[in-house]
């Protein structure tokens, strides 16, 4: 037996691609639980294109775990990426906007909350700690602070962009060839 047959199924997603074989969503990752891939498989809705070693068993039947599945229907794809922290620390490219710093991230209001700033795209900016808590309620020109970039709402083509320079820890390798294949080669 091989080590993937011992790996709890409940550690295999399927990466979800839509009918033109690009992921449905980058950000975040489409990844489906094993229980959904297997139910969408049954109802037809999806064509496996690669298997996890890992088999479940019922009476009925034996299946391996799909790694990744195609829509059968194509989905048109979001322009816009969702509004998520994680989203706002990648178009910031986890990096503080007033000094650079990549640790102790947080999120600051460049016009605050107390001064009627909206948590929106064009409000929230990635900020250290230190750099958050010196700005606390003041606006930027009072606090001499002003973000790197103006604060704006990516597209998913940004974003997709940044997100080639920081790769999630985990990824299965049958996805590698449907997560980056337009990136550019390496000479
Ligand atoms: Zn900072």
């Amino acid at each position: 037996m091989t080590a993937a047959a011992f790996t709890a199924a409940e550690a295999c997603p399927a990466l979800v691609l839509n009918a033109d074989f690009r992921p449905l969503s980058y950000y975040p990752l489409s990844l489906w639980s094993w229980q959904d891939t297997v139910k969408a498989v049954f109802l037809d809705r999806v064509n496996i294109v690669s298997e996890y070693e890992r088999e479940v068993k019922s009476p009925s039947f034996v299946m391996r775990l799909p790694s990744v599945v195609s829509l059968k229907n194509y989905v048109k794809p979001a322009r816009y990426p969702a509004f998520t922290r994680f989203n706002v620390f990648l178009r910031d490219k986890f990096s503080c906007q007033y000094c650079g710093d990549p640790k102790e991230l947080t999120f600051d209001h460049v016009v605050p909350r107390s001064k009627g700033g909206m948590t929106r795209w064009d409000n929230v900016v990635t900020a250290c700690a230190p750099c958050n808590l010196r700005k606390g309620g003041m606006m930027p020109r009072e606090a001499r602070m002003h973000p790197y970039h103006e604060p704006m709402r990516p597209t998913v083509y940004e974003l997709h962009r940044n997100g080639r320079l920081f790769p999630p820890n985990h990824l299965h390798e049958s996805w590698m060839d449907y997560l980056y294949w337009d990136t550019e080669l390496e000479p």
